[in-house]
């Protein structure tokens, strides 16, 4: 696969489930990638990046940015409250909002620092104890508290568990933003983007099929 393949993978994808192909952005992860890797795909023109660790994306990203200045940083992994600020500075999206205190942490951030980004929720769909998102029967209260102190969430994230079938995941986060007036949904990665965009993802996330395989270190 390369960025070339999966952009027309996205486009048949969006013909066949009568989407337009600007209602898919295609979030390229970068993690665990080279700097050639990264600076290849760039020179692709893809301009949208995800990644799961603040200080790894700081090394990737901070003199990049600097060249490229139309990059859309996405922080699509779990977030510590004491690593706020720097996430607030690096990144343009935050995925991964999961937590009353995370989200009060970011407000304060953003206030202090005058960046006022975008941010998703990630709901953990699946109930899985190791993985980041708050649970479908938390996720009205954390909304409730994002609207109330002017955190400006406009979407839903989520990763399904490893063994099970995607789109009953998909469908799920679709009926959540639908009825939380939410317009973005970032699901799907490289072994399900297509699904993703079957039940309505507006971003997907895909590394290993642009990139190839992540270094083991
Ligand atoms: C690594 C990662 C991806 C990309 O996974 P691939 O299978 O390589 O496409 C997507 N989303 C999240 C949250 C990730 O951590």
């Amino acid at each position: 696969m390369s960025l070339r393949d999966v952009t027309a993978t996205i486009a048949k994808a969006c013909a066949e489930f009568k989407r337009p192909a600007s209602a898919v952005t295609l979030v390229a992860v970068s993690k665990q990638q080279s700097e050639a890797a990264i600076i290849d795909v760039l020179h692709q023109r893809q301009r949208v990046f995800g990644e799961n660790r603040v200080q790894e994306a700081h090394a990737h990203w901070q003199n990049l940015r600097t060249q490229y200045p139309d990059i859309q940083l996405h922080l699509i992994g779990h977030l510590q409250t004491n690593k706020a600020a720097d996430a607030v500075a690096l990144f343009d999206v935050i995925e991964t909002v999961d937590s009353e205190k995370l989200a009060r942490a970011l407000a304060d951030e953003m206030k202090k620092q005058n960046r006022h980004l975008p941010c998703f929720i990630q709901v953990n769909t699946g109930d899985e104890p190791q993985k980041g998102g708050v649970s479908v029967a938390e996720l009205p209260a954390l909304l409730a508290v994002c609207r109330d102190i002017g955190l400006n969430v406009t979407g839903l994230m989520c990763i399904p568990p490893v063994d099970d079938v995607p789109g009953l995941h998909f469908a799920l986060l679709h009926k959540l933003a639908t009825l939380h007036g939410l317009q973005h949904l970032s699901m799907g990665m490289s072994g399900d983007y297509p699904v993703a965009i079957s039940y309505g993802a507006t971003h997907v996330r895909v590394g290993s099929a642009i990139f190839g395989a992540r270094d083991a270190a």
